[in-house]
This record gives structure tokens, sequence and C-alpha cells, in this order.
């Protein structure tokens, strides 16, 4: 039997879709002051450590986080944080 291509199946095509439909939280880590008001509107993407170093634990936002990371962009008295398309 030869070579099959399979190509991509309709639930690839999906997630192509839906992947090409996130957006993404950008950090300016020279602006970030650490005060951590990221963390407490979306805990699940922005963790501040003890000496007020911001990780972004997750830099693609589903649209069913969208809300809480655009709060958190809002948020920032720095405006360290971006949401881009
Ligand atoms: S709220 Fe702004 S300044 Fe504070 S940790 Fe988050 S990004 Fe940094």
């Amino acid at each position: 039997m030869g070579p099959t291509c399979r190509g991509n199946t309709r639930g690839d095509r999906q997630r192509l879709r839906a992947g090409s439909r996130m957006k993404r939280v950008l950090l300016d880590r020279v602006t970030c002051e650490g005060h951590g008001m990221c963390e407490v509107a979306a805990p699940a993407h922005f963790e501040l450590d003890d000496e007020g170093k911001l990780t972004v634990l997750e830099p693609q936002v589903s649209a069913d986080d969208e809300l809480r990371v655009q709060e958190a962009v809002r948020s920032c008295p720095v405006a360290a944080l971006r949401l881009e398309a």
C-alpha cells in the first residue's frame, strides 16, 4: 500500500479557524511595575512573584477569557499590557 495524504480533518480545520481568531496578550516588561492588578482580573493568564515580576502564564486568549483579559489590560495603571488580534 502506498503513502496516503490525509489532509486536514474537519476537526483540524475547526481548530485552525478557532486558533486564528484567538487574540494574544503582550506585556511590556520595561513599563510593568508589578502592581498585580492584571493577576487579580485574569489569574489564569498572569502570575506575579514575590519580587513583583510578572509572568504571562498564557499569552493566547480564548473567546471565553477575552473579557477577563480585557479587564486586566484596562486595570493596569501603567498600560503595560496590550491585547492584539
Ligand atoms: S497590572 Fe500592569 S504593572 Fe501591574 S503587574 Fe500587571 S502588567 Fe505589570
